[in-house]
């Protein structure tokens, strides 16, 4: 009976590592999100999986008679591939494509940002490329809301003394459109704030976690190679 379930473990081992090798696979992209950490976990992983196979039945049965790593798997696999998803997402949010004119040629087209450039004054600012010059432009308002508040304050600041002089009647009327959202952006500017709080803390915490699983799985495959295979994914 013992070993009855013991083989029914091994095959849902087996068809996990199979079906998460497979998600991995698929999701190539998902990669270049992960953090060195726990890129060195996916590879224990796989290390253990590798070692398991390698097991004669008895073997893998007493491996999987006392507690060990591999039942665990497929939660570390999961919370991975969950932090990696959400970066790409959070990433893919900056890169939607928007509307915008070519600072040289004037032309307003739908536009998904080829790059990034950082001022002389810390602002971060999208570049797109136009499809009627072809020519590549940077947008004067910066990409985020930290520093799209600081060039708005500033923009509202300094103009007072010039717009007379080089503003036409549409532009005194973006002047004094932008004081009135000040207020708005500002509150933009804190729910960013906000957010990237809850972002930086949710990343510490997968940090803390990967890292420890990969020193402690680190620990075992060191003990397997010192002292065999009896101990293989013992915690
Ligand atoms: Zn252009």
């Amino acid at each position: 009976m013992l070993n009855d379930e013991l083989g029914i473990k091994i095959l849902l081992l087996i068809s996990e590592g199979f079906f998460y090798a497979y998600i991995c696979g698929m999701n190539d992209t998902l990669k270049k999100y992960l953090t060195k950490d726990e890129r060195e976990l996916l590879d224990l992983i796989k290390w253990h999986r590798d070692m398991f196979a390698t097991l004669s039945p008895s073997e893998q049965l007493n491996v999987l008679s006392s507690p060990n790593w591999l039942t665990q798997f497929p939660k570390f696999e999961e919370s991975i591939t969950k932090a990696a998803q959400n970066r790409k997402e959070r990433y893919d949010e900056t890169q939607v494509p928007v509307n915008c004119a070519c600072e040289t040629c004037g032309a307003f087209e739908h536009r998904a940002p080829m790059g990034e450039i950082t001022g002389s004054n810390g602002w971060k600012h999208n570049q797109y490329f136009c499809s009627a010059c072809q020519k590549p432009f940077v947008d004067y308002m910066p990409n985020n809301p930290k520093d799209k508040l600081s060039w708005i304050k500033n923009f509202v600041k300094k103009m007072p003394k010039y717009k007379d002089k080089i503003l036409d009647e549409s532009g005194k009327k973006y002047f004094e459109q932008l004081k009135k959202d000040v207020p708005a952006y500002e509150q933009a500017y804190l729910a960013e704030k906000q957010y990237q709080e809850t972002i930086a803390q949710a990343e510490e915490k997968m940090g803390k976690i990967s890292t420890g699983w990969r020193d402690q799985l680190l620990l075992v495959k060191v003990r397997y190679l010192t002292i065999g295979n009896s101990k293989m994914g013992s915690s």
